[in-house]
């Protein structure tokens, strides 16, 4: 491979059989695809299946077990060992494939933010999938983008790169086309841009020379595997938890065989008993069925069009108190479509919808002939130049875009009158642009003329009006600028909630080479004003309605003028109609006159925040954190990144937003659409629902088995259960029964509760009653059957023991039911909405029949048949236990 770096643009572009100017030839760069690969670097698992599966036994549970079983075989107890043995290893499977599983929804994520790459092929700029780029392809770069391949950079403009993936170096790297020394390491090589890597300023044009496996980031990928984390402050929480229990447990049967062999029992059997009731007791399951939930959680977002980047945002989601939410695109469609015109003093109205050039330009309701409004073209024309995007056809014959809504508009409200700009490009060629960004709210190209080079600048208002020294009369003749009517006119298109771009215009001597800041800032003669529709989209008035419902606060964050912004925000429903409402506005001048420690106060009280620029929007998110709240934040430039990170939940927009956006966000939405944010939060709440169902059902119905065997074992009374007997009852529901809740639909009434408060501690009082209500019902249900069984109905000990596991399960049947809602009745959820549970009962009913009629069976586990009469008493038993736990909940919801 030649040391690109050393060799000189020309050398590269040369060696490459490429062409700086068009680019390669469709064909071509077919043939490259075709025998270079598609631009991927090849997925690697990290660690081996079979490492895997081990890992799966490094827990101190599992040592317990295999101790156990160690010993139970070396005396003799055959059957108890390879009981023993087998909760292991059914243990190690569940646990591995739930791993698995969780794995592999995570890492499909990634797949879902695609990347795509601006490449010049035949003269034409093109923007495709980064996959399709080859070799010798000419990409050009733009702040925000995502490099897409390892390129030698030929032409570069103030460009910078976070390389930080790559070289670990936080501050972005200054660029530019000159070669360096053949032995610079990877950081100091300046020409190069580097796959993977992030362009944080500038813009450039590069020559690809190595992709897929073979770009710096492909090879390095070889070497540390990628590893998917599916850890969160959650889990971590859960297996903190379950380690503690696993040390009180094992405590508790330490002590329960003491006091066992000091009443003179054999050792051997308080032995056997302390295992069972230990790894009875331990919710064993719970660390494995946090993750699941989790991963279900991430795939049922990512169908709803929210692809979650970081797995802990799954879980701060259902906490969330405050969205805020960008307005164009996110709040609003981003279609635009310009409504009015004002140019050479005279106000115009535009007829027709979409992005269909077929429309009118009228004036007090004649159509406008452009060759009588000579200052109307001059600001259609400066639309059309200053302006990046395309429309194009699509075979169905209907128009698409490229690029930004905002500028294409323009283009279809020039073609309306005629104006097109294929015929202009060729007199009209482009020199040199600073390009849109929000910070300076303002896009300006440079051209060559006739006789004069001509600046167009085309943005804010504010930004604008200041600089302009004249203006244009309707007939095209320099003419004196009136600040206050054009200040009028726009705020009487804002207040209509139009969004208003200003446009102007600079001749410049034909020496005139770079296009640089200093060049728009004055001497400027304003050209007018174009006023664009976005109608709000449907389904964010709903969302917004249900956020508020939620006691979720949502907040506007735009970069545009007040005055839109909050008809916007009335249309929508985020500010109220009749402006009295507590909810105020600011822009970001005044924001900026805000003290700190004033901002919290004044972030909460204001819904509509206009004019404001990136950086504000971390001091936002600062502020509202420090008055405790949850804070969803969106954006889509580059500069919106530290504010993603900053916030609880960074969230990114799918299409319109940048590959710097993306990568500094938790969660992106394919759609840019508000109401994904709700679905996600519903989501999100929903997760930790059924979480919190499992954990309900996993503690009591796992303390209450355990408790049945130590009580008797401390009472000294016969043992109501056999230890191996408690193994199967572990085994058996831990897999039948509680896992079937992890697949729980969303109740209804989610988006009815406020928000969940991420301190509120796993085990809530309420959690504790419940698990205590179910442990002694178990309990006492337990003892009262066996004694009933062996004194009443004269039964033997075999089978009042079988009845007994019986009765456990059927509660833990009758409770899985119960725990389908936390706090509505069974009725309400619907028996038929989760068939899993269903299913789950079926199976462990089979299984208990077979427990205790298969000869089999009866051999392993000492079970013999039961009675008619008996399985009357046990269905007794557990339909109590349904209805007590139903009523506690009744209780609750009365209080
Ligand atoms: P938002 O995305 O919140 O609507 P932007 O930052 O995109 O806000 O826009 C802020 C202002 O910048 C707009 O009101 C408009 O005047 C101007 N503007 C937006 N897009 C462009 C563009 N492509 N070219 C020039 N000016 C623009
Ligand atoms: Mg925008």
């Amino acid at each position: 491979m030649p040391a690109w770096h050393a060799l000189s643009p020309a050398q590269v572009i040369d060696a490459l059989e490429s062409n700086e100017a068009n680019g390669l030839t469709r064909p071509e760069a077919a043939k490259r695809l075709a025998c270079c690969g598609p631009n991927d670097i090849t997925a690697r698992s990290g660690k081996p299946p079979w490492l895997r599966f081990a890992l799966q036994f490094n827990q101190p549970l599992v040592y317990i077990l295999v101790i156990a079983g160690a010993v139970t075989a070396f005396l003799g107890a055959w059957v108890d060992s390879s009981v023993i043995l087998g909760v292991v290893l059914i243990n190690a499977i569940v646990g591995f494939l739930q791993e698995a599983k969780a794995e592999k929804a995570v890492a499909s994520l990634s797949r879902l933010v695609k990347t795509e790459a601006t490449v010049r092929r035949e003269g034409k700029r093109e923007r495709f999938d980064s996959r399709q780029v080859v070799p010798g392809d000419i990409v050009l770069l733009q702040a925000g983008d995502r490099v897409p391949a390892d390129l030698r950079l030929v032409k570069t403009k103030g460009l910078q790169a976070d390389e930080s993936a790559l070289t670990g170096e936080s501050v972005p790297a200054a660029k530019s086309a000159a070669a360096v020394a053949e032995d610079a390491v990877l950081g100091d090589r300046g020409c190069m841009a580097y796959m993977g890597t992030l362009v944080t300023a500038g813009h450039a044009e590069g020559v690809v020379c190595e992709t897929g496996d073979r770009t710096e980031t492909g090879r390095i990928a070889t070497l540390i595997r990628q590893v998917v984390e599916i850890s969160t402050p959650l889990t971590r929480k859960i297996a903190h938890f379950s380690h503690l229990l696993l040390w009180v447990i094992t405590a508790l049967a330490v002590v329960t065989m003491a006091v066992g062999v000091a009443r003179g029992e054999r050792v051997f059997d308080m032995f056997m008993a302390a295992v069972a009731l230990a790894v009875g007791a331990i919710p064993e399951g719970l660390p494995a069925a946090v993750t699941i939930v989790l991963a279900i959680g991430v795939a049922r977002m990512s169908r709803r069009n929210a692809i979650i980047r970081k797995l802990p945002a799954v879980e701060t989601l259902g906490s969330t108190t405050v969205i805020c939410s960008d307005k164009t695109g996110t709040l609003t469609q981003n279609e635009m479509t310009v409504r009015e015109i004002f140019a050479g003093g005279e106000l115009f109205t535009v007829t027709g919808d979409g992005y269909e050039p077929v429309g009118e330009l009228r004036i007090e309701g004649a159509v406008v002939d452009l060759a009588k409004h000579a200052a109307l073209a001059e600001c259609l024309t400066a639309g059309i130049r200053c302006n990046d995007s395309m429309l194009a056809r699509e075979p169905s014959g209907a128009v698409r875009i490229q690029g930004d809504p905002t500028e294409a508009a323009m283009l279809v409200v020039a073609e309306k009158a005629g104006l097109s700009r294929s015929e202009h490009d060729e007199t009209a060629v482009r020199l040199d642009a600073i390009a849109f960004e929000s910070e300076h709210m303002f896009h300006a190209t440079l051209h060559r003329g006739a006789a004069h080079k001509v600046i167009y600048k085309v943005g804010a208002l504010e930004r604008l009006l200041e600089r302009c020294g004249d203006t244009l009369a309707p007939d095209g003749s320099l003419a004196v600028l009136d600040r206050k009517r054009v200040r009028e006119v726009a705020h009487s298109m804002a207040a209509r909630g139009l969004r208003v771009l200003a446009l102007a215009r600079r001749y410049v001597p034909p020496d005139h080479a770079v296009l640089e800041h200093r060049h728009v800032a004055e001497g400027l003669t304003f050209l007018g004003l174009q006023a664009m529709q976005d109608p709000p989209r449907p389904e964010a008035v709903q969302a917004v309605r249900l956020c508020i419902g939620a006691g979720i606060a949502v907040k506007m964050i735009t970069g545009d003028h007040l005055a839109t912004a909050t008809a916007v925000a009335r249309a929508i429903g985020i500010a109220r109609e009749d402006g009295k409402s507590a909810a105020g506005s600011l822009t970001g001048a005044e924001l900026g006159a805000i003290a700190d420690a004033d901002l919290p106060r004044a972030a909460e009280a204001t819904a509509v925040f206009a004019r404001v620029a990136p950086e504000q929007k971390l001091r936002l998110v600062r502020a509202l954190q420090s008055s405790g709240h949850i804070v969803a934040m969106t954006g889509d430039g580059v500069n919106d990144a530290p504010a993603l990170r900053q916030a609880d939940i960074g969230i990114a927009m799918g299409v319109a937003g940048t590959d710097v956006a993306k990568a500094a966000a938790d969660m992106v939405l394919a759609d840019d659409n508000f109401a994904t944010i709700e679905a996600a939060v519903e989501e999100g709440r929903s997760v930790f629902e059924n979480l919190t169902k499992f954990i309900v059902w996993t503690l009591p119905t796992n303390l209450g088995e355990s408790l049945v065997l130590m009580a008797a074992i401390l009472l000294g009374v016969t043992l109501p259960m056999v230890p191996v007997q408690l193994l199967w009852i572990n085994m058996a529901t831990a897999l039948l029964l509680g896992l079937t809740l992890v697949f729980e639909p969303r109740e209804r009434g989610l988006m009815q509760r406020r928000p969940r408060d991420p301190r509120q501690p796993l085990l809530t009082r309420e959690l504790v009653v419940r698990t205590a209500l179910v442990s002694v019902l178990m309990l006492a249900g337990s003892f009262w059957l066996f004694s009933w069984e062996t004194q009443v109905e004269g039964e033997t000990v075999q089978a009042a023991r079988t009845a007994v596991v019986n009765v456990i399960v059927f509660v833990d049947i009758a409770y899985l039911f119960n725990c389908r809602s936390l706090a509505g009745s069974l009725l309400q959820v619907g028996l038929l909405s989760n068939i899993w549970a269903i299913a789950g009962a079926a199976a462990m009913i089979a299984a208990q029949v077979a427990f205790t009629y298969a000869p089999v069976m009866n051999r392993l586990f000492h079970s013999a048949a039961l009675s008619g009469d008996s399985w009357a008493r046990i269905l007794m038993v557990a339909g109590v236990a349904l209805f007590a736990v139903e009523a506690e909940k009744w209780i609750r919801r009365r209080r």
